[in-house]
């Protein structure tokens, strides 16, 4: 499955070129010359560094060997150093005791922030809001920068169907072209304009690729996908981190059809090396390298060396393999020196791009780094994207917004009062509880009566980021206070979900209900009072048929990050309307999985059909998700009328057609709506699907308010990658949904000739 271009001609008039800034290239040319093979193979060399860097030296174990390696110039890259003080003093072995000085790049899982957490990516993406995802990852890089550090693992721009992999909390859900306008959003977050900033840190577009389809779900799971899901729902989001010049990307931990993505030299060396022409680095994933041994595909760590080497891995994040047997492999004539001398030079080109050659301690201001970090204008930013994730999946009898006055209000739930979960998974410098509880953002609403009671934990002792704590909690004994307060409410507030530390990696789950008690709890509750309103906080898509049946209200609320509990109060009151859709369908149960808004048909109808015996369905389940991709609801209603095409040029080869659609705030207050465009393709020279997201814009309306809203379709989005890799768009028949979810459309059709 050789790839031949980024795409077809069409494409290709849109691709950037690669500038390589030619000074840097000639430093770096007269840099490789005097560079021993050892020193090549060093910058190739990542570590990890959790010890101490600023007092005495070990002289045994690990850490004296990457003291050593350190000092001899064989280590390019550091992880999970950070703060200044560390930073400096790691960099001040590398610039001054090694022979070239040749400064490290810092690398750190700056995932959804630095200190100051902004919602998890997940729920980020639900605010389809690119300014406000942008601004997210520029607060994450300034305060990560202001802790010396200048290379971000994010973002992760995997796509991913099944919310029973635990990342998907660090992604951007189920939709290829979504996917690849959030990868972009965060990817100038975090690079800003000038990359020698200090204020910006290059990012890592991961994990290429595939990772994301695990088999059910299980994380690093065997992955097995063909040509056309690779090159039209896996790659988009990777070519657009690309496109928007990313300056790293990490591989895999899992195979890809057989092969696995660290040693996969179809996609780095001729996909993304040479067809995509990236020009920066490709890091490999935390001891992936080794991990090719037990996968069954490299013999010992010497062949799973060569193997990485020659399909274009450039760094060995703690594999500790590259620095041992490089040299060797080089010597007797499995590797070829030109390869390391071109992994070398793509890593070197990166850290002059950092500006890290002229002041190797650019990142280091300890002013800098009491100023940034956890500033009020991060906390503002932070609230802000809070609060535009937060979808509204249910809300009927009115309950919400909540009246500000006069109402006794039962909160219940351990999540309620947890400072801690809000911050979600992958947040490694952020001090423990530190977010603001739910319970705290609505004491900040003082005209209600709020009562607390727990009700039930959700998990049985303490989970971190690297001890999980897999039993969830059987103890009721607090039910009977809960039901207390409830029943002496007007409205019942409930915040359940998941602990922050359930999802992420390894946290793979095979059944997605509400953990422990927490069902059960709910139930109860409703017994004695109805007028719930259900948040979750939660890491993915969870199934809550139940809660869908039963529950007036049901807010989807994530782990939201610092300001969670502001946020959430902010929208129970309606001071804030929310406007959040979901990126990732909600399954009605696990069986479903994977589902997702973009299938394809069968050659069998999904509904009965008196003529047909055998139709495509579940005999005790519907075929649709609880909740569909792009759904999420406003205080305010929105009317989708008058959806218009102007086919401007039907002709294939420059095809042109603009869609118009009017859109009428229907309700009583402000609100704002993200419209959608879907089309589908009728009949193909592959098979297409049912709907493909093309555009979408989020626009505010004032009460009885109409707006025109303008599309444009061509070339660029009409279009698919065919099995050979080609970039084509057919003519024939196209129909156009725009609406508030992939499931509440209006439609009309085209034709492409
Ligand atoms: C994860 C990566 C991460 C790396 C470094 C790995 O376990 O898969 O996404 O960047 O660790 O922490």
């Amino acid at each position: 499955c050789k790839q031949t271009t980024v795409g077809s001609d069409i494409l290709a008039s849109n691709v950037q070129s690669d500038v390589i800034d030619s000074t840097i290239e000639s430093k770096v040319d007269s840099l490789l010359s005097i560079m021993t093979l050892e020193e090549k193979i060093g910058q190739m060399n990542q570590y990890n560094g959790f010890w101490d860097l600023t007092g005495p030296r070990p002289e045994e174990g690990v850490a004296a060997k990457k003291y050593e390696h350190l000092r001899k110039g064989w280590v390019g890259s550091m992880l999970n150093v950070r703060g200044v003080k560390d930073v400096k003093a790691v960099q001040k072995i590398a610039v001054e005791e090694s022979r070239l000085g040749i400064p490290l790049i810092i690398g750190f899982d700056v995932i959804h922030g630095y200190k100051t957490m902004s919602p998890i990516p997940l729920a980020e993406s639900a605010s389809w809001d690119m300014d406000a995802i942008r601004k997210s990852a520029e607060i994450a890089a300034k305060e990560a920068s202001a802790a010396g550090i200048n290379w971000t693992f994010a973002p992760m721009v995997d796509i991913s169907r099944d919310a029973r992999w635990g990342r998907v909390m660090e992604g951007a859900g189920e939709d290829p072209f979504l996917g690849s306008k959030i990868a972009e959003a965060r990817i100038r977050g975090f690079q800003g304009e000038d990359l020698s900033a200090e204020h910006t840190i290059i990012a890592c577009a991961k994990h290429f690729a595939g990772y994301g389809f695990s088999e059910s779900g299980r994380d690093y799971n065997t992955v097995d996908v063909g040509t056309s899901t690779l090159n039209n729902i896996i790659f988009p989001p990777f070519r657009a981190a690309k496109e928007a010049g990313v300056r790293t990307f990490m591989n895999s931990f899992n195979e890809l059809n057989g092969v696995p993505a660290t040693g996969n030299k179809m996609l780095q060396r001729d996909i993304l090396k040479n067809d995509w022409k990236f020009n920066g680095f490709i890091v490999s994933d935390w001891g992936s390298i080794t991990e090719m041994i037990a996968h069954g595909y490299a013999k010992d760590g010497k062949n799973a060396t060569e193997i990485a080497a020659n399909a274009g891995s450039d760094m060995d994040m703690e594999s500790y393999l590259y620095v041992e047997h490089l040299a060797n492999l080089v010597k007797e004539g499995k590797v070829k020196e030109e390869l390391i001398s071109d992994a070398a030079r793509r890593i070197l080109r990166v850290k002059y791009e950092l500006g890290l050659f002229e002041d190797p301690y650019r990142y280091c201001n300890e002013d800098r780094e009491k100023k940034v970090i956890g500033s009020i204008s991060n906390q503002e930013a932070v609230l802000d994207v809070a609060k535009k994730s937060i979808v509204l999946l249910k809300n009927d009898k009115q309950l919400l917004p909540l009246k500000k006055e006069g109402q006794k209000i039962a909160l219940i739930g351990a999540l309620a009062s947890d400072k801690n979960s809000p911050l979600g998974s992958w947040r490694i410098a952020a001090d423990d509880n530190t977010a603001v509880s739910v319970i705290e953002g609505m004491h900040q609403y003082k005209g209600n009566t709020v009562v607390y009671a727990k009700g039930a934990d959700v998990s049985m002792g303490k989970t971190t980021f690297v001890t999980e704590t897999k039993i969830n909690t059987t103890d009721k004994s607090e039910f009977g206070e809960a039901l207390k307060v409830a029943q002496q409410a007007d409205v019942v507030v409930m915040v359940l979900g998941e602990i922050g530390f359930q999802s992420g990696e390894g946290r793979s789950r095979s059944e997605l209900g509400l953990p422990g008690v927490q069902q059960e709890l709910l139930e109860e509750v409703f017994k004695v009072n109805k007028n719930i309103v259900l948040v979750l906080n939660n890491g993915r898509p969870l199934t809550i048929t139940w809660a869908d049946k039963h529950i007036p209200a049901i807010v989807e609320a994530w782990h939201l990050g610092t300001q969670s509990g502001n946020a959430i109060a902010q929208v129970l009151y309606g001071d804030y309307n929310p406007s959040g859709k979901l990126p990732m369908s909600f399954p009605r149960n696990v069986g479903q999985i994977p589902i997702y808004y973009n299938h394809k048909n069968t050659g069998r109808p999904t509904e009965p059909d008196p003529d047909i015996v055998f139709w495509s369905h579940y005999s005790d389940q519907k075929n649709t998700p609880l909740y569909a991709f792009g759904h999420g609801l406003s205080y305010t209603t929105f009317k989708y009328e008058n959806l218009k095409i102007n086919e401007v040029n039907p002709s294939h080869g420059a095809p042109k057609i603009e869609v118009s659609v009017d859109i009428t705030n229907s309700g009583d207050i402000e609100g704002k709506e993200v419209i959608q465009l879907y089309i589908r393709d009728l009949f193909a020279s592959i098979t297409r699907p049912v709907k493909e997201l093309k555009d979408f814009k989020i626009t505010s309306l004032q009460p009885g308010e109409t707006k025109t809203v303008n599309f444009v379709l061509d070339n660029t989005n009409l279009g698919f990658y065919d099995n050979s890799n080609q970039w084509v768009v057919e003519p024939g028949e196209f129909e156009v949904f725009v609406g508030g979810s992939s499931d509440k459309t209006i439609k009309t059709n085209f034709e492409i000739r």
